[in-house]
C-alpha cells in the first residue's frame, strides 16, 4: 500500500487542477491519496469525480493556526463537510487570508513592485489566496527570479518588510472543532524549520493532551535525524506517525508519492475517526 497523506491543488496553493492531482497520484503508484489544500475542501468534488480506478481519497485539509506567535498547520481528516461550525472557521480564515494577501501587495506596490491585486486573485483562480500567489505575481513582476526569493526578510517572509500577519486558529482550539466534526487532527511538519518554526516538544505534548491524533513524520523536509526524534516523540506521546509528499504541483517538482505514511498509521488513524 502506498498512501500520500498531504498533497495541494489548486484550490489552495498548488499549481495543478484536483482532478490533474488526482491523475498524477495515480500515475505516482499511489493506493490512497488525501487531498489536503489550506483551510478548505473546496478541492474535494473534483478529485472524487476524477478519480482513477485503484485510489481512494482521504477528504482532508490543511488548517493554519497559530501558536505563541508561531504559524502551526494542522492537517485534518474525515471531517463532515456539513460541520457548521467548522466550516464558519474555515471561511473566516480564507477571509483573512484574502484581505492579508491585499494588504501585502499594498506594501509590495509601495516598495516599487508592480504586482495588482487582480493579477494575484487570477493567479490563485478563484482558490484559497496565500503568499505563493503572491510570490508568482513577483516573478512575472520581475522583482523576484524565483518564488523562494519572496520569503525573506526583504519581502513577505515572516515579519519581512511587506509582510503582514493574519487572525489564525488556536490549535488547541481548531482540534476540538476537527474532534465535533469527526475529524482527526495530525501536526503538519513540526520539525522543519524552514516552514516557520520547529514546534518544541512540550507544545506538541499539549496538543497530544489536546487530542491531537498524530505527527507527521515522513515530510521532505525532515531529514534522518528529525525523523527519528520524531518517530520516537510520536511513541512516547501515543501519536500516530503519519507522512506525505506536501506536493506543491510544479513549485514543488511534482513530488506526489515520493514521502508516504506507513499502512499501519493510515489504518490506525482512519479507526480514530468518527465520520464517514
Ligand atoms: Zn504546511
Ligand atoms: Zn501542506
Amino acid at each position: 500500500m502506498r498512501i500520500d497523506l498531504h498533497v495541494h491543488s489548486s484550490a489552495s496553493d498548488g499549481t495543478d487542477p484536483p482532478a490533474e492531482v488526482m491523475r498524477r497520484a495515480g500515475q505516482a503508484g499511489l493506493d490512497v491519496v488525501a487531498l489536503t489544500d489550506h483551510d478548505t475542501l473546496a478541492g474535494h468534488a473534483e478529485a472524487a469525480r476524477a478519480l482513477p480506478p485503484g485510489l481512494a481519497l482521504v477528504a482532508g485539509m490543511e488548517l493554519s493556526g497559530r501558536l505563541a506567535g508561531h504559524s502551526v498547520h494542522l492537517l485534518v481528516y474525515g471531517t463532515d463537510p456539513a460541520d457548521p461550525d467548522l466550516a464558519a472557521e474555515c471561511a473566516e480564515i480564507v477571509e483573512a487570508r484574502r484581505s492579508r494577501a491585499r494588504r501585502m501587495v499594498e506594501r509590495l506596490r509601495e516598495l516599487g513592485v508592480a504586482v495588482t491585486w487582480p493579477q494575484v486573485e487570477a493567479l490563485a483562480g478563484g482558490g484559497v489566496v496565500g503568499r505563493p500567489h503572491i510570490a508568482r505575481a513577483m516573478v512575472a513582476a520581475g522583482a523576484i527570479s524565483e518564488p523562494a526569493q519572496a520569503f525573506t526578510p526583504e519581502w513577505i517572509g515572516t515579519g519581512g518588510r511587506a509582510y503582514v500577519s493574519r487572525y489564525a486558529l488556536d490549535p488547541v482550539r481548531a482540534i476540538g472543532l476537527v474532534s465535533a466534526a469527526g475529524g482527526v487532527a495530525v501536526l503538519a511538519h513540526p520539525g522543519a524549520a524552514s516552514r516557520g518554526w520547529k514546534i518544541p516538544e512540550e507544545a506538541i505534548a499539549h496538543l497530544a493532551a489536546a487530542g491531537l491524533a498524530g505527527l507527521e513524520v515522513f515530510h521532505p523536509d525532515h531529514d534522518a535525524e528529525e525523523r527519528s526524534r520524531l518517530g520516537a516523540l510520536a511513541a512516547r506521546l501515543d501519536l500516530v506517525p503519519t507522512g506525505g509528499s506536501d506536493d506543491h504541483g510544479s513549485l514543488t517538482g511534482h513530488r506526489i508519492g515520493a514521502e508516504t505514511c506507513p499502512p499501519q498509521s493510515y489504518e490506525r488513524l482512519m479507526a480514530l475517526r468518527a465520520g464517514p
